[in-house]
């Protein structure tokens, strides 16, 4: 194929494996673009240079300047330069704003307060950036707030520039409770004009500046992580303020399940898990659960059920219930792993706990990639009781591990769990629906119902671990959307 017959997506995101990783999106921008790439697409990532990738020896200076406006000045930026697994992979390099401990503050608890300005200057630089490029990309894919002035900053200040006159953006929402919320006294310093601060198709949201909204609002297209997720987030339950504005623009909002990386996460070929296993041959999980259980302090009980759970500790993710159906837990039988940090109370809360009962509670605080691994292959059971979820890859992972999941049955959670049926044996994990504890507990009781019966649990293990939740997939269905896009079909063709 030629060069010039190929999309070309420049694909802006703040956080990718390998480089820089807080949660799923960077999961999302390491392995999209590969899938992309297999598929012939030209995909280049972006994002900024943070402290990680300037201590070591992450890429080459490619772009000595690329002077970006802003903040009543002009600030010079660099570009830095990789490849990952066929990918290349760009750095904006701005000292004062990613030359930081951490990614969004220096720990996960806290946040830089000039966050918003150094995502909208890592926007403008990547425009710059791209207005430096050989030809104009067909396409920006951005991706949550920290994008989401690519399009704002495009249809005002690069309005009239023939350069992107055929380029189109995409929006992708992977969690609409984080908004980038600013003064609208600050859209000066970003070189914005301030008529975009209105209600109306701009980013006014009750009475800040929105950087989620900009995205919205601005964008040639929309597309959230799972098909649940679009669905929901056009309620007020889970819109968070801006499901009129989706509801409003719900023929350009498509959602597309995230898939996952079986290379880093497959059982069969897991370098960080004690024995490595698979359907075929299932013995090693045996041996991984003794493993996590040494590894977490636990007594080698092995005939015990594990649940496990790996998460950012905050409000979305539902721990609270974990705290509130602590007991009721414990009073099951099971023996509980956590790998987690986040909110302090509740870190202190699991603190404690575990304290109250070293024999069956693991708990770690902290951010640790082994671990996850070694919890993935050990538990027999992964609990994820997010409020909301818009993809969710733990879970998913553990299909794959043959560790069945229980979920409360929200966003991507819904859509890639399946209740455990077992006089017909279909179905691949246990979920509820209403937000309470006690749906909590019911779940887990059903789970250890047929977690009694080893027939019908090697069952419901073997339909996670064939299910195939790959990129592939999820790449075709970004490809077409891609081509719907640049294209005009339909919504895309019409004016925003
Ligand atoms: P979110 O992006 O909302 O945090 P996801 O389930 O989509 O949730 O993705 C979470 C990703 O981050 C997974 O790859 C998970 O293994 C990883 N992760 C989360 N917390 C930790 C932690 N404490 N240690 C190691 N990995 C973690």
């Amino acid at each position: 194929m030629r060069r010039d017959d190929r999309l070309s997506i420049i694909f802006a995101v703040s956080e990718a494996t390998p480089y820089a990783k807080t949660g799923g999106l960077a999961d999302v921008a390491g392995a999209l673009p590969q899938a992309l790439v297999k598929l012939g697409v030209e995909v280049a990532v972006i994002l900024p240079r943070y402290r990680g990738e300037r201590a070591g020896t992450v890429g080459r200076c490619v772009k000595e300047r690329v002077d970006v406006p802003f903040a009543f000045g002009t600030k010079t930026v660099a570009i830095y330069a990789d490849e990952h697994k066929g990918v290349p992979f760009y750095f904006v390099d701005v000292p004062e704003y990613f030359d930081r401990p951490g990614i969004y503050g220096p720990n996960p608890s806290e946040e830089y307060p000039d966050n918003v300005e150094r995502y909208a200057f890592f926007s403008r630089a990547v425009i710059e950036w791209a207005r430096q490029c050989e030809r104009p990309p067909d396409l920006f894919h951005c991706n949550d707030w920290q994008t989401g002035f690519i399009p704002l900053y495009l249809r005002t200040v690069y309005s009239a520039e023939p350069f992107f006159r055929r380029t189109r953006t995409l929006f992708t929402i992977h969690n609409i409770g984080y908004q980038g919320l600013f003064s609208p006294t600050l859209l000066e310093r970003f070189g914005l004009p301030p008529e975009v601060y209105r209600t109306e198709g701009g980013i006014e949201f009750y009475g800040s500046a929105s950087a989620m909204k900009a995205g919205i609002v601005f964008a040639t297209a929309i597309s959230t992580v799972s098909p649940k997720y679009a669905e929901e987030i056009q309620t007020p339950e889970y819109g968070h303020g801006l499901d009129g504005l989706l509801r409003a623009r719900a023929t350009r909002l498509v959602g597309i399940l995230n898939g996952v990386d079986y290379e880093e996460w497959n059982p069969a070929t897991d370098p960080f898990i004690a024995a490595n296993y698979s359907v075929e041959a299932p013995e090693g999980k045996r041996l991984c659960k003794a493993d996590l259980l040494r590894t977490m302090g636990l007594p080698e009980e092995l005939d015990r059920p594990v649940i496990g759970s790996i998460s950012r500790l905050v409000a979305q993710k539902g721990f609270d219930l974990v705290r509130e159906a602590a007991e009721g837990l414990l009073h099951t039988g099971i023996m509980y792993v956590l790998l987690g940090s986040g909110d302090r109370e509740l870190e202190r809360f699991f603190r404690d706990w575990q304290r109250a009962h070293p024999d069956r509670v693991g708990i770690y605080l902290g951010f640790h990639n082994e671990l996850a691994h070694k919890i993935e292959a050990g538990a027999d059971m992964f609990l994820m009781p997010s409020r909301y979820e818009p993809c969710g890859l733990n879970q998913i992972y553990s299909l794959k591990y043959g560790t069945v999941p229980i979920v409360r049955a929200t966003g991507g959670l819904d859509d890639t769990i399946q209740p455990f049926d077992p006089t017909t044996r279909s179905g691949n994990g246990f979920k509820f629906f209403e937000y309470r504890a006690d749906r909590l507990l019911a779940a887990v009781h059903e789970a250890l119902r047929v977690y009694a019966d080893p027939s019908l649990w090697r069952a419901c293990m073997e339909n996670g671990m064939r299910a195939d939740f790959s990129w592939e997939r999820s790449a075709l269905q970004y490809r077409e959307l891609y081509e719907r896009v640049i294209a005009g079909e339909g919504p895309f063709g019409e004016p925003t």
